[in-house]
């Protein structure tokens, strides 16, 4: 059998778009696919694995234990989860976690918690105020979380108690807010919209008007989280502490896993009323900690933001090049490129052929999510190969 893209499309559901490659193999920030051709991975598994692909720490960490004890119920007590829970939490300003398998559970998760806490301490209040052009996951719920219609169109009527307000507009927030509201729940960054970073001093008049409101904060740190901006949160950036947070994508360095955080007074699930299966298994939870361990130990976090900055000036270089770039923006290992145009397609297909693999986050924006350890010399790689392809995307007029 060779033709596995064939495969795909006659035996997978037809829902992703699929760049016309088949990965077998991963190293660091280098994968290759099955004829053996090699890419610079600045997608890195979707924000996932933030020390690059099969780190040695995961690696053994994943290997250890899965000859030693890989699913147990949360019916007993497990050694991973519990080095990993106190791992988070004491890097952290939340009290308690909860584990689950990826992202959308985790903010399904935390809506669930903020729910019961307007059951137990605002008289019943339960709607979310969200923002339009948030991201938050699948289920059918976090679709109605998420303010964007081409995720909630096909599939209405919608679970209700969302309430969808503009971005990076906190009195949008303070007009929306009612006695039915229990919670606001926001991406610090917004990553899947097009990295849209909030004007400073948004978050903390979030902050603030949810404080006055007697109402919960949510961050959602899937895409921001575990060093991706240059902090080990990107809270942290803001000089606030949110109520709940929700991780997934990089905390356990590829392996799946998700989680959300909370402070005491929010923690108020009673015994029974949030369970998952798999959720904070051995397996899952020493991977976690190995990369958690390993970006803390090594300063991975800094790395993340000492390599966006040489990242931005790379791409501000290739603005004063290329006439067709709008501008960059983004924050440590989480950055954008616009265009004047909509080539963003056209422009990761020839980076797919000059070997560096991108994500085209927007129809005029280029996103960049490399592995949080990369070093100068991959970033001088992928800016050579980018330069490359889009002088001759220049040269044919486009
Ligand atoms: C990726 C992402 C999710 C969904 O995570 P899944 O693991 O795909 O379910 C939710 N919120 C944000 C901000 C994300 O980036």
């Amino acid at each position: 059998m060779d033709n596995w893209q064939e495969l795909e499309h006659k035996y997978y559901m037809q829902t992703f778009y699929r760049a016309p490659i088949t990965i077998v193999k991963g190293q660091g920030a280098k994968v290759w696919d099955d004829k053996g051709k090699e890419y610079l991975d600045f997608v890195a598994g979707w924000a996932v694995n933030s020390l690059g692909h099969c780190h040695p720490a995961v690696v053994k960490a994943v290997s250890e234990q899965a000859g030693t004890l890989i699913q147990t119920s949360n019916n007993f007590y497990t050694i991973p989860q519990l080095k990993l829970a106190k791992l988070l939490v004491d890097n952290s300003v939340l009290d308690r976690i909860f584990f689950c398998n990826s992202g959308t559970e985790a903010t399904e998760g935390a809506v669930k918690l903020a729910r019961r806490y307007g059951k137990l301490k605002l008289k019943g209040a339960y709607e979310v105020i969200t923002a339009t052009g948030s991201f938050h996951g699948r289920t059918l719920a976090m679709v109605s979380a998420s303010g964007q219609s081409k995720y909630q169109e096909p599939y209405t009527p919608l679970p209700t108690g969302f309430i969808n307000v503009e971005y990076n507009n906190p009195q949008a927030i303070k007009t929306a807010i009612t006695d039915k509201t229990c919670a606001v729940m926001l991406e610090p960054i917004q990553g899947e919209s097009g990295v849209n970073v909030p004007d400073k001093g948004y978050l903390k008049a979030v902050r603030q008007i949810c404080d006055e409101a007697g109402i919960l904060l949510i961050l959602d740190e899937i895409q921001t989280g575990i060093g991706r901006t240059g902090k080990l949160f990107a809270y942290e950036h803001s000089g606030i502490e949110p109520d709940i947070i929700t991780l997934a994508k990089g905390l356990a360095g590829g392996i799946p896993i998700g989680a959300f955080m909370a402070k005491e007074s929010a923690s108020v699930f009673a015994k029974g009323e949030h369970g998952s299966t798999f959720g904070g298994n051995p397996l899952a939870c020493a991977a976690g900690y190995a990369a958690m361990k390993f970006i803390l130990d090594n300063h991975i976090s800094e790395n993340a933001g000492s390599m966006g900055s040489y990242l931005a000036e790379g791409l501000e270089k290739l603005k004063i090049k290329h006439s067709l770039i709008q501008g960059c923006r983004g924050c440590g290992l989480l950055m954008a490129l616009d265009f004047k145009t909509n080539i963003a397609k056209e422009i990761v297909e020839s980076c797919l052929e000059e070997g560096l693999l991108l994500n085209a986050v927007k129809p005029n924006a280029l996103r960049f999510m490399p592995p949080l350890n990369i070093t100068q010399a991959d970033i001088d790689a992928a800016i050579a190969k980018l330069d490359s392809v889009l002088t001759r995307h220049e040269s044919c007029g486009v």
